[in-house]
């Protein structure tokens, strides 16, 4: 169950003696409800009270974490009904399915398509990052077959659904445990004792959230806590209010059977409006049974929208970026770090006829207007930024162009910069190209 700042105050011995590097034991309670200190930083608290925190500290929905190579990715892990409240932490995975009745040319063609799916948005790759292998052969040879064929891709996380006992005994022989997930299967308990010690994760379905809990309950007594969950709601209705029933008895209600992943299968009909309200309400895992690019892309868009932080905007390195291959004759042009900045301006310029250099200022992920207002983007701070960048020594000319919009800014610069002429660039990145076509001859 997550605390508040005042239940953990009550909890807490009230000496406010400091001890734990902050005043008070208020102060402290709102650290710990921040989750930015331990409840073993306060060398008073009781015995009963650090077995409350410490429940409390741990998340109340799973954790699960897969190998995706060259690193881990992980799902569960929330905290939170709604991203405002602080973020969420663990993105959606995607799963596009891929059925073992394919003969062994159609199959490998679907797998291609399934692997070419990838995007690039604001610096980040957008992809599926799992293919769901269902079995409708109903042959184990074939299916075997089939899996060592996707298990070449080294990087994707394997789905194996509506498979036996048997096939999964070999599954597990061909296919590393930490990329792999087990779903839909008839006898639970049955399968639990092959993967118990390699800890894969299997997804416990049921038709209703009764159902749903006696199988984890099943599953918790044998202590096996690889879980995740499904229910087969029969519409989209159903799956929100599903979805947002288990975050809240998790969350909300500390209900323990409740606190872990949620798979949703989208069929063909609703495919698109499943995915799309699993990825806004709680679905770590999607299978897509139907896919194609017109249809991936918006749903990777809205993922990458909804598990940002709200409290981190994006942002990328600040320094010196070349577009295209700029020499010392081509244009600076100056613009903020805020990501969708970067990436407007970058494309204009690749837009026009001139490779250029971009100087991207540490302005705390702000676009530029909002830089300005909160005095992040100051003549005074581009000068210094701009004085320490080492861009003299790439350029031979001294011109920066400065966004359009931040025009005020350009006679307190020249102050900073002796010798340099300020250009007052266009207010929107779209005239970059007819701008430097004009002034850069
Ligand atoms: Fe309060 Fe414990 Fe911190 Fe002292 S060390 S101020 S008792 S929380």
């Amino acid at each position: 169950m997550v605390l508040t700042g005042l239940e953990i105050f009550k909890l807490l011995p009230n000496k406010n003696c400091g001890e734990c590097d902050v005043p008070t034991c208020l102060a402290f309670a709102m650290k710990l409800a921040g989750k930015i200190a331990i409840p073993q930083a306060c060398p008073y608290i009781s015995d009963e009270a650090m077995e409350i925190l410490g429940a409390a500290q741990s998340p109340p929905i799973k954790k699960l974490t897969f190998k995706y190579s060259p690193d881990e990715i992980s799902i569960g892990a929330e905290t939170v009904m709604f991203r405002h409240e602080k973020t969420f932490v663990n993105q959606t995975l995607l799963a596009l399915e891929i059925s073992d009745t394919l003969n062994e040319n159609e199959f490998n063609k679907e797998l291609k398509r399934i692997e070419s799916y990838k995007y690039e948005r604001v610096g980040e790759i957008l992809e599926p990052e799992c293919i769901s292998l269902i079995n409708k052969s109903n042959n184990k040879d074939n299916y075997l077959k089939k899996l060592k064929i996707i298990s070449s891709n080294k990087k994707k996380i394997i789905i194996l659904s509506n498979c036996s006992t048997e096939i999964i005994k070999e599954a597990v022989k061909i296919v590393d445990e930490k990329r792999l997930i087990i779903n839909r299967v008839d006898k639970l308990e049955e399968v639990i004792n092959i993967i118990k010690e390699l800890h894969i994760p299997i997804v416990i379905h049921a038709e209703n959230l009764d159902e749903l809990f006696d199988k984890v309950s099943q599953c918790e007594n044998i202590e096996y806590k690889n879980i995740i969950l499904s229910v087969d709601f029969k519409n989209n209705n159903e799956l929100l209010r599903g979805n947002v029933f288990l975050r809240r008895l998790a969350i909300k209600k500390g209900f323990k059977l409740a606190g872990y992943p949620i798979l949703t299968e989208c069929y063909d009909e609703g495919c698109l409006s499943s995915a799309i309200a699993g990825i806004c309400k709680y679905s770590s895992i999607i299978i897509l049974k139907k896919f194609t690019g017109a249809f991936l892309f918006p749903i990777l868009t809205l993922r990458q929208n909804i598990y940002t932080d709200p409290q981190k905007p994006l942002q990328i390195d600040p320094g010196i970026y070349k577009v295209g291959e700029p020499d010392e004759n081509s244009p600076l042009i100056v613009t903020t770090n805020f990501s969708l900045t970067y990436f407007i301006v970058s494309g204009e310029i690749e837009n026009s006829i001139y490779p250029a250099w971009l100087y991207i200022v540490d302005a705390e992920g702000m676009s530029v207007l909002t830089a300005w207002s909160a005095n992040k983007f100051s003549g005074e701070i581009v000068g210094r930024a701009l004085r320490n960048s080492g861009i003299e020594e790439r350029i031979n000319h001294r011109k920066a162009i400065i966004p359009g919009y931040v025009a005020v800014i350009s006679g307190e610069l020249e102050d900073e910069l002796p010798g340099w002429e300020i250009l007052i660039g266009p207010q929107e990145a779209a005239d970059i190209p007819k701008y430097l076509k004009e002034i850069w001859k």
